[in-house]
């Protein structure tokens, strides 16, 4: 399924890659924050920002954004200067912020963050497949900064806030500052353990990210609107009261689920995002302080992935069923892996590949009403439709409020 609901699943486990949005539409709203600068609210499924310094040197981006969104973000551009992208700063490596360096890398110089280029290289990104091009040209390690478009840009590595690869950018003369994910309003924080973001400090990090701006600056943030001062205060304040409640209650050996009910962040200033909001946030630290007991999970995404490069879904199966025999504790089992990668196979139209690997899924989690949502988009995509409405009848059984598989049986009944 990759309906909204999966989308905010998705953007919640940080783990799906933008690959399986296949052929979306894109809307784009831009707004003129200055002299030089544009900030874009570009929608393919959800909202991400792209902030751009258009002017005499060219462009230059920051988070050009999903590479499906690149023909739409292009047409805009050239509506705003004839010039070319010459430089990409990356914020950090997620892939919806940074596939388009795919398409940029080849004449744009990409700038990042030191520990961009390892994770993109790593495990995490096997699905991403990304080309060498599209790797950062130029590595942060130190704060730095130079002047483009006749105006200073400063850059400053922030090491493991919402990833280990934070970079904030901030355009002094303009007012402006891009913190990715460090700082945000109206929303609690998202933190990838796996690619090294640290929970422990968010806090003190967000409070030392703050410092650096005046108060009359502009913050983009990665998904939301732009936000003031004040409201970056605010995000810090609501992490510096709920990180000590959260970790008390852990401590007391208390569950997610006993802290939600007891609604141990009711002192809490909340916030007016749905996601990530105040219950996930408490979800978060839990497993963070977890993981620090039992250790970060390896990926088992990269496995299977080889798996299918020389072989078929069959290969895959084989892997994932070993791996759970004689590493159970030592990989990431959730349905999601397979359910990634199932798209991933739809969206390189291997469709009898997709269609074992959601099966398996179906095998592994029957409890589950998106794996069988899944499994019927496989076999709709097949052609095999009776199948596909089997499938989406099982999904809606388990969950009658599946949007997304009551619009598709619909859609089928019709055919
Ligand atoms: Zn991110
Ligand atoms: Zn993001």
């Amino acid at each position: 399924m990759k309906s909204n609901k999966s989308i905010i699943y998705k953007l919640v486990l940080l783990a799906i890659s933008t690959i399986l949005l296949a052929q979306p539409q894109t809307t784009i709203e831009t707004t003129k924050m200055s002299e030089t600068l544009y900030h874009f609210k570009v929608t393919t499924f959800y909202p991400v920002s792209t902030l751009a310094s258009i002017g005499p040197d060219g462009i230059l981006l920051v988070d050009p954004g999903m590479e499906q969104s690149h023909t739409e973000l292009m047409k805009v551009l050239s509506e705003l200067s004839d010039m070319k992208v010459t430089k990409v700063i990356n914020t950090h490596s997620h892939d919806h912020h940074t596939s388009m360096n795919k398409y940029l890398g080849e004449s744009a110089e990409i700038i990042a963050h030191a520990a961009s280029t390892e994770l993109m290289r790593g495990d995490l990104d096997v699905l991403v497949e990304w080309p060498k091009k599209a790797f950062p040209s130029t590595s942060i390690d130190s704060e730095t900064s130079f002047t483009f478009n006749g105006e200073e840009i400063r850059l400053i590595p922030v090491d493991g806030g919402h990833c280990k690869d934070d970079l904030l950018v901030y355009f002094p003369e303009s007012k402006v500052a891009c913190t990715g994910g460090v700082l945000k309003s109206g929303s609690y924080p998202m933190v990838d353990f796996a690619r090294g973001g640290d929970f422990r400090n968010f806090a003190v990090l967000a409070r030392n990210a703050l410092t650096l701006f005046p108060q009359d600056v502009t913050f983009v943030q990665s998904h939301g609107d732009n936000f003031n001062y004040t409201q970056a205060n605010e995000y810090v304040e609501r992490l510096d009261r709920s990180i000590p409640l959260i970790k008390k209650a852990v401590a007391a050996g208390d569950t997610p689920k006993k802290m939600i009910d007891e609604n141990i962040l009711s002192v809490v200033a909340d916030s007016d995002h749905a996601y990530p909001n105040r219950n996930f946030w408490i979800q978060t630290i839990h497993r963070g302080l977890s993981m620090e007991n039992n250790g970060v999970k390896k990926s088992l995404t990269a496995p299977l992935y080889h798996a299918l490069e020389k072989g078929n879904g069959n290969d895959a199966s084989k892997v994932y069923r070993e791996l759970k025999k004689s590493n159970p504790d030592e990989y990431g089992f959730n349905e999601n892996v397979l359910n990634t990668l199932g798209y991933y196979l739809l969206g390189k139209n291997r469709l009898e590949d997709a269609v074992t690997i959601f099966k398996l899924n179906v095998k592994e989690y029957p409890k589950s009403f998106n794996v069988y949502d899944s499994l019927g988009e496989a076999y709709m995509n097949k052609g095999s439709l009776w199948r596909a409405r089997r499938n989406y009848k099982k999904s809606i059984r388990i969950n009658p409020k599946n949007q997304n598989g009551l619009d598709m049986l619909e859609k089928l009944s019709s055919q």
